[in-house]
């Protein structure tokens, strides 16, 4: 049987801007429970008036750290919870969370085939605890992420994924900026697709386990073109965190 997740009071310890629209909040747990990457939080506001909701949110930081979880989370547009975090939320606050939660989009260290991640936006946040996590146990399994992002200034966690990729038994990492570039721009420049895929995902060969998480329609379509290219869809696993396709 699961055992029955309860509801915790987290303190909020830190507060990192990483893009102009996205935060990491490090979250120091009580009841800290070790988690497996890919899994998420929920939390839980309640109004003074006893009006409550919930909001999952992937967990960015490696199993090995004890005692606390980054969650990072982007300001969605009048979004009733990622506004509140980013402009009510400061150090020393406190929050209703429950977790971890998730048992299918989940990658351990101990899976030894090559790894393809794939990722949109926000959707990097639980990739970046998967090479976290590979990172913190030296395993040196083939592995490479693709990331789309709308320009350069909207991309995530940029300066860890470039020392990640200078590592021993490196991850390959990509990069696409949909919308705008630098001037000197080496990366891609366009939506991905399945020439992308197919440059990218060839050299990790067939067997290659495959977590693509972003917005529903970038997920639908890198599933797709992935599967077009001759992976086996029961070695992809989606996370979709929104119903845009943006
Ligand atoms: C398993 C899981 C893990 C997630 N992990 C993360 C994470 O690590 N980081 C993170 O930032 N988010 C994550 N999300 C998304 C998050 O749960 C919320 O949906 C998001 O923060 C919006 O909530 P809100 O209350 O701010 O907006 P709402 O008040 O719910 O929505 C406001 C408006 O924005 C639209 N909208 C809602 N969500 C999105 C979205 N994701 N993109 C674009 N438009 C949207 C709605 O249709 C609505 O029009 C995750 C979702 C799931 C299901």
């Amino acid at each position: 049987m699961k055992p029955t997740l309860n509801w915790q009071i987290a303190s909020i310890t830190n507060i990192k801007p990483e893009t102009a629209d996205v935060k990491t909040f490090t979250l120091k747990l009580p009841a800290w429970m070790r988690h497996r990457a890919g899994q998420h939080y929920d939390i839980r506001l309640t109004a003074e008036d006893g009006y409550q909701t919930q909001r999952s949110y992937s967990i960015a930081s490696e199993p090995e750290r004890e005692g606390e979880v980054d969650l990072t989370v982007e300001r969605v547009q009048d979004g009733e919870v990622s506004s509140y975090l980013h402009d009510v939320v400061i150090p020393g606050d406190r929050l209703e969370v429950r977790g971890p939660i998730g048992g299918y989009f989940i990658w351990e260290a101990s899976i030894t085939d090559p790894l393809l991640l794939v990722a949109g936006g926000s959707g990097v946040v639980p990739l970046m605890a998967m090479l976290r996590h590979r990172a913190a146990v030296r395993a040196n399994n083939p592995t490479a992420l693709l990331y789309s992002s709308r320009s350069f200034k909207d991309v995530i966690y940029y300066d860890e994924l470039h020392q990640l990729s200078q590592a021993n038994a490196a991850p390959q990492v990509f990069h696409t900026l949909t919308r705008s570039q630098p001037a000197d721009w080496k990366g891609y420049a366009r939506r991905i697709d399945e020439a992308m895929l197919r440059e990218v995902a060839g050299p990790l060969g067939r067997s290659a386990q495959v977590f693509i998480c972003g917005p529903t329609l970038m997920v639908e379509s890198a599933a797709n073109a992935l599967v077009k290219i001759g992976i086996n869809s029961n070695q992809i696993r989606t996370e979709r965190f929104g119903p845009t396709g943006g």
